[in-house]
């Protein structure tokens, strides 16, 4: 994930490069992954060379942000798979910066508490043009481009990123960069306060969210946007396994931690695996921090199918003592794999560093 231009996975700001399924018959002790984005204009080449880089450093499996190009993604699985890569078509979920269809229709994007929209007036970043999720045009367009990578021959599954709200509270160590304050929610990162969402919470609770004393601590208004974002997965789960594909999705590091930044609930979803980005850096966190996000999250998820691979932030680790470390954490704290962010940020000796570890697995 990079920051404001950074990130992405998800996560938040990461830049903008910025987050599977695996079938469980066929999967070995621990599995290793790598987010990567692509560019269409690379050479099949290009792709190969870089895949073999990934296999012969004991990675597994890569997520591939095509920006939701399945005709790009059709492309790069044979690809990927004769290298003996499995793959998985990420997708920027909510947030859809640049998309040409949703760009017709201003009324899709998010409203902000104090009435903007995410249309032409993002929050943190230009990046950040996020989609209701509660509306029946935005969320059905969502939907149909899971569908659209869910039919891609030979993928393991839709990976959904930003699946969630803009951040109502960004990671401490952000903050400086943004020149922020963020003790209390603060209305320009509220979301979402379109009529569509107004309305809906209406029907169901009888008052409306703007004219509410103190929104952050109305436990039905959070709730209903927990469920909003729960809804859209649980209807792409069903979509997905339509296809015979899986569902996955990079999130927050662990759930109550996700619900306070995000209003991101995924303890509660129906989905195949999570890939918690646990980015110890993004919150002055030690690297044993990624131990005990990963136990929260396993914990949380113990008796549901739902299973974790943890998510490791390359550029947050300050060498590869810490890498390895941080491996051995996620896999000692119940997840079931890892995932490097990002595929450019491994250098040679990370690799060298991840086949070893990998191997002192067995
Ligand atoms: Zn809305």
């Amino acid at each position: 994930m990079k920051y404001i231009t950074l990130l992405m996975i998800g996560y938040f700001f990461v830049s903008f490069s910025n987050p599977e399924i695996k079938n469980n018959t066929s999967k070995t002790v621990f599995d290793f992954s790598v987010w990567i984005s692509a560019d269409a204009k690379r050479t099949n080449e290009s792709y190969t060379e870089e895949f073999k880089k990934y296999k012969d450093g004991g990675i597994d499996e890569v997520l591939i942000n095509t920006n939701t190009n399945p005709k790009l993604l059709s492309r790069l699985v044979p690809l990927a798979k004769k290298e003996g890569l499995k793959v998985h078509a990420w997708i920027m979920a909510i947030n859809r910066p640049g998309d040409s269809i949703a760009l017709q229709h201003p009324d899709w994007y998010q409203v902000s508490k104090d009435g903007k929209s995410c249309f032409d007036n993002r929050p943190y970043v230009d990046y950040y043009q996020w989609l209701c999720p509660t509306r029946k045009e935005s969320r059905e367009h969502v939907l149909h481009l899971v569908e659209e990578l869910a039919k891609v021959e030979g993928i393991e599954s839709v990976h959904l990123d930003y699946i969630r709200f803009p951040d109502i509270f960004l990671p401490i160590s952000l903050l400086p960069k943004y020149n922020l304050v963020q003790d209390v929610e603060l209305p320009q990162f509220d979301f979402c306060y379109c009529d569509e969402c107004v309305k809906a919470f209406e029907k169901i609770h009888h008052k409306n969210p703007k004219e509410s004393h103190n929104t952050s601590i109305d436990m039905e208004w959070k709730n209903f946007r927990l469920n909003a974002i729960k809804a859209v997965v649980d209807d792409a789960y069903k979509i997905v396994h339509k296809q015979n594909k899986q569902l996955t999705a990079a999130v927050f590091p662990y759930p109550e931690m996700a619900d306070h930044m995000v209003r991101q609930r995924w303890d509660k979803w129906n989905i195949d695996q999570v890939y918690p980005m646990i980015y110890h850096s993004f919150y002055d966190e030690e690297i044993d921090w990624v131990g005990y996000a990963t136990k929260q999250g396993a914990a949380d998820l113990e008796g549901k199918k739902t299973k974790i691979n943890t998510g490791i932030y390359i550029p947050g680790l300050k060498n590869d003592a810490e890498l390895k470390e941080a491996i051995l954490l996620a896999k000692q704290n119940g997840a079931i794999g890892v995932s490097f962010f990002d595929g450019n940020a491994l250098s040679e000796s990370n690799l060298k560093t991840i086949k070893e570890t990998k191997a002192s697995l067995k």
